[in-house]
């Protein structure tokens, strides 16, 4: 059993801003306990690269609406090796550019986009839970709206400073300010639009990551979920 009434597998929904530690954490909780991980934020970092290749004005809502069902975007769930690719392409390294980095928080705003993406989500969810022993899922709007009932719901955060340090050591920019700068910006749109914004829920465990190491970010999402699935 695993607090969900059946014998699916679990799902544990992860959200936060920018460098809070979702992707390393999510993925070392996944291996930890041979679960599928999925990275939305590569999904959605997905669709904007396909706008700009395309010539799209991500800042113009029609035009991303109208060609939103276009790309095809597929993703590998194995925590060991997480793929996305689009229209067959491996875009691993291209969506995290500068240019996509700079122009993801406009494209996710779009509610066109946020229900196709929202669709696809949930059917990988749902394939993960019949077929293996469950998911991680990170995102923004996971434990809102991708996933409420999950029995495990973390709600992630950091001072921008640590948030700041960690994502300029992912993205090798010494320019720690500007990164800091970019993370605040991209929070900001991320928090205060319309549709599905970044929020943190009651029922949410809030986790703050600032002083505590991966292997103990990791630690407590396992006894999390070690405890679901023994009830
Ligand atoms: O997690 P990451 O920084 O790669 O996410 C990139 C962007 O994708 C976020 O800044 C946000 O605009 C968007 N996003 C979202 N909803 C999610 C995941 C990411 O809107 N569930």
């Amino acid at each position: 059993m695993n607090g969900q009434g059946n014998t699916e597998g679990i799902v544990i929904a992860i959200d936060g801003p920018s460098g809070s530690g979702k992707s390393s954490t999510s993925k070392g909780a996944a291996k930890a306990r041979e679960l599928r991980y999925l990275d939305t934020g590569a999904m959605y970092r997905a669709m904007t690269w396909w706008m700009l290749e395309h010539g799209v004005d991500v800042d113009d809502a029609e035009a991303v609406t109208a060609l939103v069902e276009r790309p095809e975007i597929v993703m590998g769930t194995d925590p060991e090796a997480p793929t996305v690719r689009v229209d067959g392409r491996d875009v691993a390294t291209e969506i995290r550019s500068k240019d996509v980095t700079a122009n993801v928080s406009a494209v996710s705003a779009v509610p066109a986009v946020r229900e196709r993406m929202v669709r696809v989500q949930r059917e990988i969810i749902a394939a993960a839970r019949a077929e293996s022993t469950g998911i991680v899922v990170e995102g923004r709007d996971i434990t809102t709206v991708v996933a409420p009932e999950a029995p495990v719901k973390l709600f992630l955060t950091a001072s921008a400073e640590a948030r700041a340090q960690r994502r300029s050591k992912e993205i090798r920019d010494t320019d720690v300010a500007a990164t800091q700068a970019d993370l605040v910006r991209r929070d900001e749109l991320d928090s205060s639009r319309a549709h599905s914004p970044l929020k943190q829920t009651a029922d949410a465990t809030e986790l703050d990551t600032t002083g505590l190491t991966l292997d103990e970010v990791v630690a407590l999402i396992v006894k999390l979920a070690d405890e679901v699935r023994q009830r």
